[in-house]
Formats: C-alpha cells, structure tokens, sequence
C-alpha cells in the first residue's frame, strides 16, 4: 500500500512540475508577444515620421508649381534626408532581429586588435576629408595577445561606438581608442570622448532599441536609437560584455567592451586563422 501510495504521489508531483513548467512557457510566451508588439508599435512610430515629412514635402512642391527654387531645394533636400533615416531605421532594425533570432552566421577568427581598431579608424579618415569631426587616436598597449571573432562584426561594434564619439563631441574635440588585457581570457578596448557625456542614471538605458537623448538632439545627429542594441547583440554573441561610462555632463563618455583572447586550446587544435 506504501509503495502504491507512493508511485501515486510520485506521478502528482511530476504533473503539478509539468503544470507549473506549462505555465512558465505560457508566461514566457507572452512575455515574447509583448516584446514583438511593442517593437511593432515604435518601429511603426519611428517610420511613419519621416515617411509623413516626405509625405508633405512631395504633396508641396507637386501643389505650387510656382514655388521659389530656393524653397523648392530646401523640400527636396528635407525629404531626401528623411528617405535616408527611413533606409538606416530599416536596415538597423533587421540587423537587430537578425542577431536577436540568432540568424547571423559568425565567421570567428583570430586577429591582432591592431588591425581592427586601424580599419575601423580607416573609414572616419576618408570623412573627415569632407566633414569637420574631433581628432581620433589609438592607444594599444604593447604584446596583447590575438583576439577571436569576427572581424567584420568587430569593426562594425568600434565604428558605431566612433561614430557615437564623433557625433556627440564637438569638431574640436578628441576620441581615444584604448586596448588594454581586462583579465586572462579578455583584452578590453575603451572608446573615450571628450564631447557632452551622458547621465548616470542614463548609463544603461543607452542600450534600450530606440533610446535616444530629446527629440530636438535626434533631428540634429540622424541616428536611429538602434545602434547601441545592435553593439550589444555582437559582443555579447562572442561572448563578451559592453558597458558605459561618463563623468557627467559635458565631461565625456567611455564605452568599454571585452573581446576573448585566443585560447591555447584552440591555437593546439589549428584553429587560429579564419577558422
Ligand atoms: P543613435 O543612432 O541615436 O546614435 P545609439 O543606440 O547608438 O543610437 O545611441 C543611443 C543614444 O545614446 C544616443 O542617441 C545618445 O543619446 C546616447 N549616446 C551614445 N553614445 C554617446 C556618446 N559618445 N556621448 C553621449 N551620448 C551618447
């Protein structure tokens, strides 16, 4: 009678487990359908501004044919760059989903931070030829040892936290790419700047998709509030971590993020290079 009693009570608590693991699932579902919807609702918001900036502009200049050219520049001009803050937002966004639903092929190799930090910098000297930006250095310090992942994502994560640096600090300022070792498996690089810095309290939810500082800034710096999420996304894909910091206003800011080092194991194992 014990044992049957037993058996009895053993195959309730495996289905109050499986009831309460349902559950779990259920509530994981619609936490999962909540996310989707909400990212439908700002991602919807976020393009049908331009698209209605756009939307007038055409309606204008096809309504007063006796528009001043002048005015007439100045609407072509507006919706131009509206089409081109449409065309960021959606090519952001998918690369956002892409990394989030894991539909992202990675291509680790082992590489000398050197390298990369050169062609991520490569890409603001040929800019800076037409546009006024602060100066931007590199620090590496001496012997760190080769990194893995993937280069193209890697040079994607320091050029968007330059172009960050770049946008929110003034031409005459200065950004300083850094690479120290954080520890025996991590080599950290630091992107410091010397522009306006961010809130304490804003230091984590520059992460957020879709964060960005007053409206009146985003007209003026053109980006589309995904960067940041995107950044994360990649270094936390090769394992690493990303973090803010900032004295405050006015005083700059530093991104800091951690890359692995390449292990012995997987140097003895031949899979150094473009492995
Ligand atoms: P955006 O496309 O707006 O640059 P990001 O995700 O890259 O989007 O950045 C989100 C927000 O974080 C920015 O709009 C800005 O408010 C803040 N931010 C990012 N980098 C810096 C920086 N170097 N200095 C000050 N604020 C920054």
């Amino acid at each position: 009678l014990v044992k049957a009693i037993a058996t009895q009570v053993g195959s309730a608590l495996i289905q109050a487990e499986a009831y309460a693991n349902l559950e779990d699932l259920n509530q994981q579902l619609e936490a999962l359908d909540r996310t989707r919807s909400n990212l439908i609702a700002i991602t919807g918001h976020e393009l049908r501004t331009p698209l209605s900036t756009i939307q007038v502009c055409l309606e204008s200049l096809a309504s007063e044919p006796d528009m001043p050219l002048e005015l007439q520049q100045v609407m072509l001009s507006t919706a131009l760059a509206d089409s081109e803050r449409m065309r960021k937002l959606v090519q952001d966004f998918l690369t956002l989903s892409n990394l989030e639903s894991g539909r992202v092929e990675w291509h680790p190799e082992s590489l000398t931070i050197e390298e990369c930090v050169e062609l991520a910098i490569s890409r603001f000297r040929t800019r800076s030829k037409t546009e006024k930006q602060p100066k931007i250095k590199s620090k590496i310090a001496p012997n760190l040892p080769l990194i893995r992942a993937d280069g193209d994502w890697l040079v994607e994560v320091l050029a968007k936290i330059v172009d960050n640096a770049c946008k929110f600090t003034p031409p005459q300022g200065q950004i300083t790419i850094k690479a120290t070792r954080n520890s025996d498996r991590m080599v950290e690089v630091t992107v410091a700047d010397t522009g306006r810095g961010i809130e304490p309290n804003r230091l984590e939810v520059v992460f957020d998709r879709f964060y960005q500082e007053e409206g009146a800034l985003r007209r003026t710096t053109g980006g589309t509030g995904l960067g940041l999420a995107i950044c994360r996304q990649i270094v936390n894909g090769w394992g690493g971590e990303i973090w803010a910091d900032s004295r405050g206003k006015d005083k700059g800011s530093e991104f800091h993020f951690t890359i692995p080092i390449v292990s012995q194991k997987s140097e003895e194992l031949g899979m150094g290079h473009g492995a």
